[in-house]
C-alpha cells in the first residue's frame, strides 16, 4: 500500500505519520526529514539544500524525485510506504506517475493559517529520528528532550514565524494543486481519498485515520 500524507506544513503530517507506520507496517519516507539528515551529516547536498530550506523554497524537483527513487529502492519499500511531504509539486506527482509508482490512498489533513502559525511555533524535532512534539499540543515527557533517546529537541529554523508565512504561501501555490490532481484520479477510481479536520486533538485525529483503516 502506498500512501499519501498531503496538507499544508505543521498540519501534523509528520505526528501522524508514526502512528500510520506501526498500525501498517510500511516506513516513513518523508523528503524533509532525508533533507535535515543531509543537512546534519554536512553533505553538499545538505548544505545547498538548508539555503533553500531556510527561505522557506523549495528544493529541485530534480533533487527530490532523485532522493525518493533512491529511497524506494531499499527492501523495507517492497509492501509500501508512507509518503509525507513527498510529492508537493505536480512535476514531483507526474514523476511518481511516470514512474509507474502507483498511489493508492490520499490522507488530506486539513487546517487554516491561524491554526497552522500556532502550531508551528510550538514544534519542536528530535534531528535524527525526525520526531517531532509540540510544546502544548503533544509535549514530550520531559521538556526539550526526546521521549525514547533524551537527546535534546529543537526549534527548526524554517519554523520560525517570518519563514512560516513564506512556508504557507508556497504550500498554497504549489502543493493545493495537488488536491484537484489526486481527487481527479479519485473519480476515476484509481485510489482512495480521505480527507481529516486537522483541527482535533493528535489522538481523535490518529483514531479517525485508524479507523479508516479498521473498516477497509
Ligand atoms: P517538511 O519537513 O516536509 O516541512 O520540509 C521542510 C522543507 O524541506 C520544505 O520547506 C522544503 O524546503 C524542503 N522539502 C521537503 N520536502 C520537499 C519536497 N517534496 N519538494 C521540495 N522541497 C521539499
Amino acid at each position: 500500500m502506498r500512501i499519501i500524507l498531503l496538507g499544508p506544513p505543521g498540519a501534523g503530517k509528520g505526528t501522524q505519520a508514526e502512528n500510520i507506520i506501526q498500525a501498517l507496517n510500511i516506513p516513513h519516507v518523508s523528503t524533509g526529514n532525508m533533507l535535515r539528515e543531509a543537512i546534519e551529516e554536512g553533505s553538499p547536498l545538505g548544505i545547498e539544500a538548508k539555503k533553500v530550506m531556510d527561505k522557506g523554497a523549495l528544493v529541485s524537483d530534480d533533487i527530490i524525485v532523485g532522493l525518493v527513487v533512491e529511497r524506494l529502492k531499499k527492501p523495507d519499500c517492497s509492501n509500501g510506504v508512507l509518503f509525507d511531504g513527498f510529492p508537493r509539486t505536480i512535476p514531483q506527482a507526474q514523476a511518481l506517475d511516470d514512474a509507474n509508482i502507483g498511489i493508492d490512498l490520499i490522507i488530506e489533513i486539513q487546517l487554516d493559517d491561524e491554526n497552522i502559525i500556532e502550531r508551528m511555533s510550538g514544534r519542536r524535532v528530535h534531528i535524527s529520528s525526525g520526531r517531532n512534539y509540540h510544546v502544548k499540543f503533544n509535549p514530550p515527557k520531559r521538556e526539550g528532550f526526546d521521549d525514547l533517546t533524551g537527546e535534546e529537541l529543537i526549534q527548526r529554523d524554517d519554523d520560525k514565524r517570518e519563514v512560516v508565512e513564506e512556508r504557507l504561501v508556497v504550500y498554497r501555490n504549489q502543493t493545493e494543486p495537488l488536491i484537484s490532481f489526486y481527487k481527479a484520479k479519485q473519480t476515476n477510481n484509481d485510489l482512495d481519498y480521505l480527507t481529516v479536520d486537522g483541527s482535533g486533538s493528535v489522538e481523535s485525529i490518529s483514531q479517525f485515520i485508524l479507523n479508516f483503516f479498521r473498516n477497509k
